[in-house]
């Protein structure tokens, strides 16, 4: 990522970590390698992510190491191995960094890619699903987004999925042939990853799939229809989608995507759910949690995709220009100054004239030029060119700051 495309993320990081700070989410920062046993337990041993997707490999202690595929996991690791469980919930955090997944790349899909992330752990209210998917919502519509389509499902939970599994067997066994041999390999071991399989076969043969709604808990029928009707009082718009599973293991009852229809096959922008067993099954008590990823790479396509990139930001700050090389200290001097009260400032330090100073202030994206030395000033004199309007005024120092600061119009300095 070059400074030409850096100002794009920059976009996108102030974004995430304002509604952060509103939504009252903390940072956490994991490693960027794990045990590779934990993405095995928490993520699935049966999901892509896991058995086809992640780098692993053994380092030098001989120690069975992962680069993290996503950042649930290591956040609960880190969670566990500091005692949050034992301290008052709910907790929120959130990560941003780099993911790693061993696929075939192509637009929107790459093998690091960045991803931010919120996690609320300690609570199963379905107001804590609705808080995580408004932020996410929030998050995309303060990027501009008005189209995305927000896809919602209950996966259920322990008690109901068995009875949902049978039924995806009892289906898998009718399709035979039609389905992939994964997912006859998956019949058994885990069902649910035939909705989310990629073949185009299988994806053919799925019209008539069982749906999970009919198998859901009384518990896990009340969840989703209390989540569901939060969302519809935070008038936030969804489509329930019976076939949306996501791709790691870990998720429980509420699971959603916010999907772009201006994407092709990687149209997923971001998504999440709830993962009620996930830090047990990572060796902690039992404690409910919610949360989402989104894929900056991915966004930043729907973004160039549907013209809402933003402008490249505006000339700014100060390019101090000298007009002769014996000024070369007092511009010292003004540069260093003006970096201290907060301008973004720059000086040639190659010898260069006068009209390639001001060429390298032009592409250096500066607003103002203050051209140091030369017969006309005098004194602390000086001449400040602003390079929008091609105004440019002979000054003190002194006037030229208040000027630059926005504390007074551009006021000419009388000589004396
Ligand atoms: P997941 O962790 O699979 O739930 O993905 C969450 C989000 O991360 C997706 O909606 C994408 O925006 C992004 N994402 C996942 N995998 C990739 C990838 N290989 N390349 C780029 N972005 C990805």
């Amino acid at each position: 990522m070059l400074p030409t495309e850096a100002y794009k993320w920059h976009c996108l990081e102030e974004q995430f970590f304002k509604l952060c700070r509103s939504y009252n989410f903390q940072e956490i920062r994991t490693p960027i390698f794990e045990d590779a046993e934990l993405f095995v337990r928490s993520v699935g041993e049966d999901s892509d992510v896991v058995k086809k997707e992640m780098y692993r490999f053994v380092d030098k202690g001989g120690r069975e190491v992962a680069l993290r595929p996503e950042g649930t996991a290591g956040g609960v690791r880190a969670f566990l191995e500091h005692g949050y469980q034992n301290m008052p919930q709910p907790i929120k955090l959130y990560y941003y960094g780099p993911m790693f997944r061993y696929d075939r790349p192509q637009s929107g899909r790459q093998r690091q890619f960045y991803q931010m992330g919120i996690e609320l752990f300690g609570t199963q209210d379905p107001l804590s699903d609705v808080e995580v998917i408004k932020f996410t919502a929030n998050f995309f519509s303060g990027l501009g987004f008005e189209n995305l389509e927000l896809r919602l499902n209950s996966v259920g939970c322990q008690s109901c999925r068995p009875s949902y599994q049978e039924a995806l067997q009892g289906f898998i066994r009718d399709k035979g042939e039609l389905l992939c041999r994964e997912c006859r390999k998956r019949s058994h071991s885990n069902p649910l990853r035939v909705l989310d399989c990629k073949v185009e076969t299988c994806r053919e043969a799925l019209t008539d799939i069982p749906y999970i709604d009919q198998h859901l808990c009384p518990d896990c029928r009340a969840h989703y229809s209390a989540v569901q009707e939060h969302l519809v009082q935070q008038e936030l718009s969804f489509q329930h989608d019976p076939l949306l599973v996501r791709g790691l293991d870990y998720y429980t009852r509420t699971a959603f995507e916010f999907i772009s229809t201006h994407l092709g096959a990687q149209n997923s922008l971001g998504g999440g759910g709830r993962y009620d067993d996930l830090v047990e099954l990572c060796g902690g008590p039992s404690l409910p949690g919610v949360g989402m990823a989104v894929g900056v790479e991915r966004i930043l396509l729907a973004m160039e995709k549907e013209g809402l990139l933003p402008e490249e930001p505006a000339p700014s700050g100060v390019f101090v220009a000298l007009r002769n090389k014996e000024a070369v200290g007092w511009a010292q001097r003004v540069l260093y100054d003006l970096r201290k009260i907060g301008f973004r400032a720059e000086m040639d330090y190659m010898e260069r004239g006068l009209k390639a100073q001001m060429k390298q202030a032009n592409r250096g994206r500066f607003r103002f030029v203050l051209i140091v030395g030369g017969e006309e000033a005098l004194g602390d004199g000086m001449v400040l060119r602003d390079m929008v309007s091609g105004e440019q005024k002979e000054l003190s120092y002194e006037d030229a700051v208040q000027h630059l600061t926005g504390a007074q119009p551009m006021v000419r300095r009388e000589r004396q």
